[in-house]
């Protein structure tokens, strides 16, 4: 067995050994808060608690199924199975099932994603004639989602004037009844959307004492991480669950608190004494992640909030290189910079692309960074921005399982009902949504019923609302009798959704067939159990669950290696040996959004802590001096947080016109920046001979640069002409050796036995093989 205990430090160990009571453990970055969490639950089952009674929070799955595995190595995988473990939308999402008919929900309610609850509120403002320039249905979506995170419900609404007040001050007197339609009609079509996770969890517990009882007993042990981070309505069923027995547990960094925009509330931390009994405060110091330099760093720029707890955050690392910081002429070069230094870094410390990460303050920010990966041939992933399960065609085949398995899901009914086209136009729709509003039934049980409901169409326009009903039907019997591989196999090819793609004859178009097909791949290692998830039989409503609610950190396919590409807010809790943090500039970073107030600046700079925190060998930092910003070019100023750490920590370095970076020596260079802002360290001796600036001439080349072959090359199907014994690498399943081949022409398929994958079936024509 492994001697957990020993990984830890004293300070460590305490919390860890300390087995009842309400305990709250803040610290610093990478002191190994959440390593305290993971021991604390293999402790506390060691010691004869049933992992059955222990629930831990996390801010991603992922972070739980990481969490599980370490938990697995020290009791054992059966065990560490049995926990409750993953997010609060998650855990609640499963509670909620289970309770669901208490709060008149059927159990296979359907979870709306942001894009249905915009896509609902903004037919609601239509359908309401209201002014949409004034009502902007995203800021409608993120007020009324505000209210749900403070528990505000639409009755409570109605009864606060100073909220009706202020939404008329706003110049928009309706969002009360905008509001109250979009829960009447979320709640018709039996859809909860992820606020109602919470706030129904909440209301649950608050309204059925029974059921509040029940679960409390069950989470006898409760743990949360990034407790900074909990919202209100979160924060209240922590509160609740835990009331009982108070083995209560939470970690977290007031310095990391990056959530506030969304309703997190740091308050959560500094009430926690005074919400239990007997309150063990612990604290960790040491810093296991990070060198000196970048923990000194980071420390010397939280310094600078007024607003925070005292901390101290040493290491005992290597002092590490400097913090370097470089100035790029656009996003560009930017690119090119960034992915010019991993290539070189992979090259000279023999390092894998997944060592890597580039992090962004905004989502638009990766186009150009993606460029340059490209170009460089250096595999990478984005995580957030527009993710797999929002593309088109993935919704398009996602929203016919939905409504298989929940026919009351209007936004999912409205996606599919003319996709692909079967005549059933737009003025059909409006008839079927107004007769389903005035008998207070849904779309599709108006269809249903068709014949006995007159809604102003021809026969011929009611056979082919029949049709749909009836194909939505037998979908429906399949589904009683089989996996949810097979009615997802049935809906691609039955719908003639795949023939449309297929008639759009576009790579494009491949591209989205390729998704489908790696979407039912992805089904299929779900139905086989390949995809871990306690209690799983391989039903379509559990994998529409696991869907609706995994994060853009979860969808991580195979374990193959690349560069991750995500948003600072994503970061939190993860760590990587190099991180490049780009747009160091004024306006981006932080955002011109967020410097009214002291408090939203001391935000962006707790942002910014968390991003330098996540490297552990070396940061890097770059900014431009010009940036296209809303389709104009303007001239950029560097980051104000560059200028707030402490200069004996940083290396400024500039560009040359080869793409190695040297040290700035030359203050000539400093070109339109304004130099008296800066510190420039002393160069060291032996330091090259100063660089200059690239002539236009070698500016002008550098632009010219295309993608090599070789990065064509991965992007290309497979030649047709593979033979049996062959080795391959494939994209996702990493080596494999062709054992068989069958088929002709374009149903050719091969069978290959695939190092990460196992044996796989794959049709020639759509398989991104590499031939060895
Ligand atoms: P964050 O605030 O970023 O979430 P954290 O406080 O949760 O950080 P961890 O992620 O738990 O910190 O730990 C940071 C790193 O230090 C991890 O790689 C962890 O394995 C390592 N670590 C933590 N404690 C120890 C220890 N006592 N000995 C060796 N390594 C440790
Ligand atoms: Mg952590």
């Amino acid at each position: 067995m492994i001697d957990y205990l020993k990984g830890l430090n004293d300070a460590q160990r305490a919390p860890v050994l300390q087995k009842d009571g309400a305990m709250i453990v803040i610290a610093g970055a990478g002191s190994g808060k959440t390593r305290v969490l993971t021991m604390r639950i293999a402790h506390l089952m060691k010691n004869g608690v049933d992992p059955f009674n222990i629930l831990s929070l996390t801010f991603t799955n992922k972070a739980a199924k990481e969490m599980k595995k370490r938990i697995s190595e020290i009791v054992g995988a059966s065990e560490a199975k049995n926990l409750w473990m993953g997010t609060f939308h998650s855990i609640f999402a499963k509670i909620l099932r289970f309770e669901a008919d208490k709060l008149g929900y059927p159990s296979n309610f359907t979870i709306y994603d942001t894009q249905d609850s915009q896509s609902l509120i903004r037919a609601i403002i239509k359908e309401m004639h209201l002014d949409k320039d004034v009502y902007k249905y995203k800021q409608v979506y993120s007020r009324i989602s505000s209210y749900k995170n403070s528990l505000i419900t639409v009755k409570a609404y109605f009864q606060n004037p100073e909220l009706i007040e202020a939404d008329a001050m706003a110049k928009r007197p309706r969002l009360g009844d905008i509001y109250k339609e979009y829960v009447e009609r979320c709640f018709k079509a039996g859809a909860m959307d992820f606020d109602d996770l919470l706030l129904r969890t909440n209301e649950l517990l608050n309204r059925f004492p029974e059921v509040l009882n029940k679960y409390q007993n069950r989470f006898k042990y409760i743990l949360v991480d990034e407790y900074q981070d909990t919202n209100h309505s979160q924060y209240l069923i922590v509160r609740a669950l835990s009331d009982k027995f108070q083995n209560i547990c939470v970690v977290g960094d007031d310095a990391q608190s990056i959530y506030a925009f969304r309703g997190a509330n740091i308050n959560n931390i500094l009430n926690f004494q005074r919400d239990y009994d007997n309150v063990e405060m612990y604290r960790l110091e040491q810093n296991y992640r990070s060198t000196k330099n970048i923990v000194n760093a980071a420390n010397s720029i939280i310094d600078k909030n007024k607003t925070k707890l005292d901390k101290v955050v040493w290491t005992a690392n290597d002092e590490g290189p400097k913090i370097r910081v470089n100035r790029l002429i656009n996003d560009g070069e930017e690119g090119r910079f960034v992915a010019s230094s991993i290539f070189e870094n992979k090259m000279e410390h023999q390092l894998r692309n997944g060592q890597f990460a580039i992090l962004y303050r905004t989502n638009a920010q990766s186009r150009a960074m993606e460029d340059a990966l490209r170009k460089k041939d250096i595999p990478y992933r984005i995580y957030g921005g527009l993710s797999f399960y929002q593309r088109k065609e993935i919704k398009d085949v996602i929203s016919y399982l939905r409504l298989i398995a929940n026919p009351n899901d209007e936004e999912a009914l409205k996606r599919v009902i003319n996709y692909p086209t079967r005549g059933i136009g737009q003025t059909t729709i409006d008839k079927v949504a107004i007769a389903a509003n005035h008998y207070k039934r849904s779309m599709f049980e108006v269809m249903a019923n068709i014949d006995k409901v007159d809604i102003g169409v021809n026969t011929g326009t009611k056979n082919k609302l029949k049709n749909f009903v009836n194909m939505i039907h037998h979908f429906q019997i399949l589904n009683k009798e089989s996996d949810a591989f097979s009615v997802a196999e049935a809906v691609a090819k039955k719908t003639g959704l795949i023939q449309d793609l297929k008639k759009d004859g576009t790579p494009e178009g491949v591209a989205r067939i390729e998704n489908v097909e790696e979407l039912l791949n992805g089904i299929k290692d779900f139905v086989e159990g390949q995809v871990e998830l306690a209690d799983a039989t391989g039903s379509l409503a559990e994998f529409l669950e696991d869907i609706a609610l995994a994060t853009d950190m979860d969808k991580e396919v195979g374990d193959d290696d690349r560069v991750a590409l995500m948003t600072i807010h994503l970061a939190k809790g993860l760590e990587f040996p190099y991180v490049y943090i780009v747009g160091m500039e004024e306006d981006l970073f932080p955002s011109a959004m967020s410097m009214n107030t002291r408090s939203e600046l001391e935000e962006e700079r707790r942002l910014f802590y968390v991003a330098l925190t996540r490297a552990e060998k070396q940061a890097y930092l770059t900014y431009t001096q010009s940036r296209y910003r809303w389709g104009k070019l303007i001239d950029a100023e560097p980051s104000r947080f560059i200028e707030e750490i402490d200069e004996q920590y940083i290396d400024w370095m500039i560009p040359q016109d080869d793409y190695k970076y040297k040290p700035l020596v030359s203050p000539d260079l400093w070109g339109d920046v304004d130099k008296s802002k800066f510190r420039q360290t002393k160069p060291k001796k032996g330091t090259p001979p100063p660089s200059h600036k690239p002539t236009d001439e070698q500016l002008r080349k550098l632009r010219r640069l295309r993608p090599t072959d070789a990065s064509k090359e991965v992007q290309k199907a497979a030649p047709i002409s593979l033979s049996e014994g062959q080795m391959v690498e494939h994209m996702r399943f990493g080596k494999g050796k062709v054992i068989k081949i069958e088929g002709v022409g374009q149903d050719k398929k091969a069978e290959i036995d695939f190092e990460n994958g196992g044996l796989k079936k794959l049709l020639l024509r759509f398989a991104k093989l590499k031939m060895l």
